[in-house]
């Protein structure tokens, strides 16, 4: 059975190669009907923060990218967060010093970049001085006051590994260097703590970033040895999935504003239009097509179709693909999502007034076609709620649009609209065409402009005519006549 996991370091907020790399092992362990683990390697005491776990948290419940085993949820093979787990490291690490597939270690980094430098050697980390130490050397460093670290012994030869992205990767270990797999005051390293975790949570595929694959050899070589000691009982299969690139063809880096995942849901991204753009970074369901749901996602997907080359992250095609996800939703979901937005933006209050719950059923027709992301909707149909002593107007839109022939548009409309009998869209569309199109022979653009900017305050808006029978005659008079004071 299929087995993968995501294993994020709960350090800053969650970016967007993260949440690529949950999609990715979801997606594989949904089509496989396997299992998908959430694991925190939180090993690294100084860099971890309780607030960046609870956004990966949040992060995975608002995607929807539901995990079967892990933080939260538990499970068979937990704990699942490395802190809970540090008897399972120190057991591992000494079956593992006891069968000599290590050794420790009593060099300083001083040390051993001096040998680097003197050697002239281009190999970068340790040198394997203290891999054949005597008792008696041993006992000397001890005399000083050494403390040591364990060093895992890498096996002479070379390592290969059948990527399932990139295909067979073969490193000689003569590059790859002995390793430490803890401090020296005892606490393991990420290098122990991924295999181990891998191991006994029964990982049967590894699927992360590029970033990881100099690791892997290490990977594969600490396998070997947890198989010998029972351990592990098979070395995963390995995935590296490709980088992300920002801005001027530069990784996306933390330091990107747009690699933030907070970003978009503040924005009013919807998850699935998220998930939809994350999936198009290394993966195609089609050539020829980029809008798909996550089900039809779960059902294609093929680590093997997964493109090795680095993935160009774009901000207007994850809007695009968004504003189609939109396209498909009902005005009744559409409405349910942005409830919240519109709440936050003090729109409406919470809980909604009955009033106000029947502008909003009236109101979001006119905006559920205009919109592409859940933020949008607050600033177009504010003019509907708001109280008229607390309307305003942009004040760039004013200038702009209620200078002298605007007024006079203004004036002509409020005359046309204030003897209307029938209230509706159709009479106020007609009215306003014969005083203003007709009457004043203008272009509908000219014509119409200031009209909204008067009613609802900016040049940008629901359809007029609607807005206007929405807003109703006294509103919407007012209004009209308010603007030209
Ligand atoms: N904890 C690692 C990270 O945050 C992931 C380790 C792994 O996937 O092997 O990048």
């Amino acid at each position: 059975p299929v087995r993968v996991r995501m294993a994020p370091s709960p350090t800053g907020s969650p970016h967007v190669g993260l949440a690529r790399t949950a999609l990715y092992n979801w997606a594989f362990a949904r089509h496989h009907g396997g299992t998908f683990v959430f694991r925190i390697e939180d090993t690294d005491k100084a860099r971890n923060t309780e607030e960046s776990y609870d956004s990966l948290i949040d992060l995975m419940q608002w995607l929807g990218l539901s995990w079967d085993e892990g933080v939260v949820v538990g499970g068979a093979h937990g704990p699942y967060r490395q802190s809970e787990r540090t008897e399972i490291y120190a057991d591992v690490l000494t079956r593992l010093r006891e069968s000599s597939y290590t050794y420790d270690c009593f060099c300083t980094n001083d040390e051993v970049e001096a040998r680097r430098k003197a050697s002239g050697s281009k190999v970068m980390g340790y040198d394997g001085f203290c891999r054949e130490l005597s008792d008696a050397q041993r006992a000397a460093f001890e005399a000083e006051g050494r403390t040591s670290i364990v060093r895992f012994r890498m096996p002479d030869g070379s390592i290969t590994w059948n990527d399932l992205v990139r295909g067979d990767i073969t490193f000689e270990t003569e590059f790859v260097p002995d390793f430490a797999l803890c401090r020296a005051n005892g606490d393991p390293l990420y290098t122990l703590t991924a295999p181990v975790d891998d191991a006994t949570m029964e990982i049967t595929h590894v699927l992360r970033g590029e970033d990881l694959l100099s690791s892997t050899p290490r990977q594969v070589a600490l396998f070997d040895a947890l198989k010998e000691l029972g351990v592990a009982k098979e070395t995963p299969a390995f995935g590296h999935l490709p980088y992300v690139m920002g801005e001027g063809n530069k990784k996306l880096s933390k330091r990107d504003p747009q690699a933030h995942m907070a970003l978009y849901r503040e924005q009013g991204f919807l998850p699935e239009g998220l998930l939809n753009y994350l999936a198009l970074l290394g993966w195609a369901i089609a050539a020829d097509r980029d809008v798909f749901s996550l089900d039809e996602m779960v059902e294609k997907f093929d680590i093997k179709d997964v493109n090795p080359n680095p993935a160009r992250f774009d901000l207007k095609k994850a809007e695009a693909i968004n504003a189609s996800h939109m396209r498909l939703l009902s005005i009744d979901e559409i409405t349910h999502r942005v409830l919240p937005f519109l709440k936050e933006a003090g729109v409406v209050g919470d809980p909604v007034t009955d009033p106000d719950a029947q502008m909003l059923e009236l109101a979001m027709p006119l905006v559920a076609e205009r919109i592409n992301k859940l933020t949008e909707a607050a600033p177009m149909l504010g003019f509907l709620f708001v109280d008229e002593a607390d309307f305003e107007r942009d004040p760039a839109d004013v200038a702009k649009l209620l200078d002298d022939t605007g007024r006079g548009v203004v004036q002509a409309s409020y005359d046309a609209l204030s003897g209307l009998h029938e209230w509706s869209t159709a009479a106020i569309e007609e009215a306003l065409r014969v005083a203003l199109i007709e009457g004043m022979e203008l272009k509908p653009r000219v014509a119409f402009g200031p009209v909204r900017v008067a009613v609802t305050g900016k040049r940008i808006s629901p359809p007029l005519f609607e807005s206007l029978e929405l807003l109703g005659r006294e509103r919407s008079l007012a209004r009209l006549q308010s603007a030209l004071a």
